[in-house]
């Protein structure tokens, strides 16, 4: 072999060896430990934890990346647990994610809600933020991009400040807003949120209107 084939071969590991750890870093995965003891005689329902583990696996990355601020280490362990129960529907709490069996069972094709469930664990909000802020940008992954439901799917109360009803109907909101008015309107709220400075405010900042003006004119507009 020729030195500077030597050389360059050298090179080539001391990059790679550079680059390597930075490499695995990126590529961490969420696991999720799968709990469906409760509902261990219905296969149906445990076939339903594990496509919601594998959807939960696959849209973790972007979820992250969608509301990653700087600083920020998401959770990468999550539990899923399956209920056996006749009431609720999904909730989370800490690293854990809870779905009512009965839910399922009638409703086997909302799995997307655990979409919405894992958005409130990376969202990680601590002080102050409306539960319509944390609750309408969780629906808003899920409804709008993970869904990927256009404008006219969302239901647009026509009734002043109705945008604190949460879910939806501000996930409707949101996409209205991401579309024309305030592009990246989203990832300046969950911003925002994660320093624990959410305020009214940055709708105007974004805008030149109130939220309550932009409110009022989307509702308008669905009329
Ligand atoms: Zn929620």
């Amino acid at each position: 072999m020729r030195p500077s084939l030597i050389a360059t071969c050298v090179a080539c590991v001391i990059a790679l060896l550079v680059l390597m750890p930075a490499a695995a870093q990126e590529q961490r995965r969420l696991e999720v430990e799968l709990d469906t003891s409760q509902v261990a005689d219905k296969p149906a329902l445990v076939q339903w934890g594990e496509d919601a583990k594998a959807l939960m696996e696959e849209w973790h990355p972007r979820l992250v990346n969608l509301l990653q601020t700087p600083g920020f280490e998401p959770l990468y362990e999550v539990r899923l647990v399956i209920r056996d129960t006749d009431e609720g529907v999904a909730f989370a709490q800490g690293n854990r994610i809870v779905v009512s069996s009965h839910w399922i069972e009638a409703h086997p094709e909302d799995i997307g809600l655990v979409v919405h469930e894992l958005v409130d664990i990376v969202q990680h909000y601590r002080r102050r933020v409306p539960g319509w802020v944390t609750e309408g940008i969780a629906d808003y992954l899920r409804w709008a991009i993970y869904e990927g439901k256009p404008q006219r799917w969302f239901h647009r109360p026509d009734e002043p400040r109705a945008y604190r009803q949460g879910y939806r109907t501000t996930a409707g909101f949101f996409l209205w807003l991401e579309a024309d008015q305030a592009p990246g309107i989203v990832a300046r709220l969950n911003s925002a949120a994660r320093r624990g400075e959410y305020d009214d405010d940055l709708f105007e900042a974004a805008t030149g209107k109130t939220l309550d003006a932009l409110w009022d004119e989307y509702r308008r507009e669905g009329r």
